[in-house]
């Protein structure tokens, strides 16, 4: 499993972070200042860095020029979050030494897409491509979905909200919280579209008398049952 460090001192966006990408199977360490990073990193190394432009102690840019400069972490990846205005402006010119930077306010699904792209390409290791429960299996890199060998065809939402809630099993999701980490959290969608496309998704990967890995939570949401019993 890959370890992310979330340097970032606005504390909504940190818990944001932290909460998505241990959704995705991460585990997740965050810290607020930038001189505690440079601490925490001499203790653990992470997998992969997301770093905040503009933090107390020392700059995001500093500590990323610091990591460059030792052997140990020289090539860590490092996603850096920059907010809009001069900074930004200012970061493009610079050669900070980060693999990626994500302009403020982003769209969680799509950074979380790069984290994956970045240590897909960096650390192969530590990330699958393939999710599997049961009988039922997902490829994230081949966008692939097998039912006992079978082919299921899914259309793009249905993957997504899949692998997102295959990615966490167990968990119950609120239709809410669905919409923020499937269609992402700018886009404007009724509630009951979830259940339209849960409703697609089990037509899908139920064909026949299957038990239905989705579990409807009453009152709640959804979960992913990963302990469905294939026949
Ligand atoms: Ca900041």
């Amino acid at each position: 499993m890959a370890h992310v460090l979330i340097v970032e001192d606005e504390e909504p966006l940190c818990l944001l972070l932290r909460y998505n990408l241990e959704a995705e199977g991460y585990s997740v360490d965050t810290c607020v200042r930038g001189d505690e990073a440079e601490i925490r990193l001499e203790e653990r190394a992470p997998d992969l860095l997301l770093l905040d432009w503009m933090l107390p102690g020392l700059s995001g840019i500093e500590l990323c020029r610091r990591i460059r400069a030792r052997p140990q972490t020289k090539s860590l990846p490092i996603i850096m979050l920059t907010a809009r205005g001069e900074e930004n402006e200012r970061i493009r010119g610079l050669s900070t030494g980060a693999d990626d930077y994500v302009v403020k306010p982003f769209s969680v699904p799509e950074l979380m897409a790069r984290v994956r792209a970045i240590l897909r390409r960096a650390k192969p290791e530590v990330v699958s491509s393939l999710l599997t429960a049961g009988d039922l299996e997902l490829d994230r890199e081949t966008h692939r979905v097998r039912r006992n060998g079978r082919e299921v065809h899914l259309g793009p939402t249905e993957f997504r909200l899949l692998e997102y809630l295959m990615q966490s099993p167990g968990r119950v999701f609120t239709r809410e919280q669905l919409l923020d980490g499937v269609w992402g959290h700018d886009v404007y969608v009724d509630e009951r579209t979830v259940d339209v496309h849960v409703g697609r998704l089990r037509k899908a990967i139920n064909r026949g008398r299957v038990p239905d890995p989705i579990r409807t939570v009453r009152g709640a949401g959804y979960a992913f049952n990963d302990q469905f019993a294939p026949t």
